[in-house]
Order: structure tokens, then sequence, then C-alpha cells
């Protein structure tokens, strides 16, 4: 494998561990607040990101290549109010986006099919995960507002339940 190609992929791990410290994070802010549905649905995105780090660990492991674990960062937002990790939440979820088109990128510059094959799940992945996290501020945003709204939209996301990812490496 090329020694870039390589170098962003053993990144990105520490950086879907980082996505999971993070969305962990905000679940211990709507847990210590009460929104046990937000709180489970962080939680389940959370798992979801430690997913995609094992996914990407296990791609480099198939392929010869040697895994390094780095320091995972603390989780870096502002509290605010209830919709600050919402919107905290897409932006992360756009950089994460960016930093899987540069993979991208750099495997196509080098021919790397079977890189660029597997990477593929996760371009779609990301098209999820955006539009996810902005379906959550327009929720917010509609039913947010009243305690009954917010009653209302906590329920249904205390109905989200992990899935395992459709990727199979
Ligand atoms: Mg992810």
């Amino acid at each position: 494998m090329n020694e870039k190609v390589s170098r962003l992929i053993n990144e990105q791990i520490n950086k879907e561990f980082y996505s999971a410290y993070l969305y962990l994070d905000f679940a211990n802010y709507y847990d210590a607040v009460g929104l046990d549905g937000f709180a489970n649905w962080y939680k389940i995105q959370a798992q979801e990101e430690r997913d995609h780090a094992m996914l990407f660990y296990t791609y480099l492991q198939n392929n010869g290549q040697s895994v390094t674990l780095e320091a995972i960062g603390r989780p870096e937002w502002d509290k605010g109010d209830n919709m600050t990790p919402l919107k905290r939440a897409l932006e992360h979820e756009q950089y994460v986006t960016a930093s899987i088109n540069n993979i991208y990128a750099a495997a196509y510059e080098v021919h790397d099919f079977r890189t660029m094959q597997v990477l593929d799940w996760f371009v779609k992945e990301q098209g999820e995960e955006e539009k996810n996290a902005s379906d959550m501020i327009t929720k917010m945003e509609l039913f947010g507002g009243d305690s009954k709204g917010l009653y209302m939209l906590n329920s249904e996301l205390k109905g989200r339940v992990y899935s395992a990812p459709s990727l199979v490496l």
C-alpha cells in the first residue's frame, strides 16, 4: 500500500475514535440535563464511530499495514444550550467527510482501487451522517421550543437502536 494512503487511514482511525469520544460527551451533556433520548441517540452514534475506527483498523491489518494507535484528544466543544451539540455534530461530520474525501483523493492518485472501493462505503455513510445531523437540527428548531415538543422529540430519540455497519471487510 502507498505510504501516504496508509498514513491517512491510520490517522482516520484516530479521528473515528475521537468522534466516538465527542459523541459520548454529547450523551454525557444530555444525560446530565435529563434528556435521556438525546443521550441514547449519541451513545449509539458513538458506537457507530467505534465501528468505523475498527473497519479502518481491520482494513490496514488485512493489507499488511502496521497500525499505530495515537492518543485520543479531549472532546472540544463549548457547552451552550440543548441545540449546541446538534450544531457541533453537523460541523464535525462535515469535517469527517472532508477527511474521507482527502483519503479518497490520495488513493485515486496512486490508482489504489481496493482502497477506493472500501472508501465508497464511507463516502455514502458520510452522506447519511450529514443528513441525520441536519435533520436533528431541523427537528429541534421545529419542536424543541416548548416542553411538550421537547418531550416528544426526546421520546422519539429514545427509540433509536444500534445496528452493526453494513460494510464487512
Ligand atoms: Mg464516522
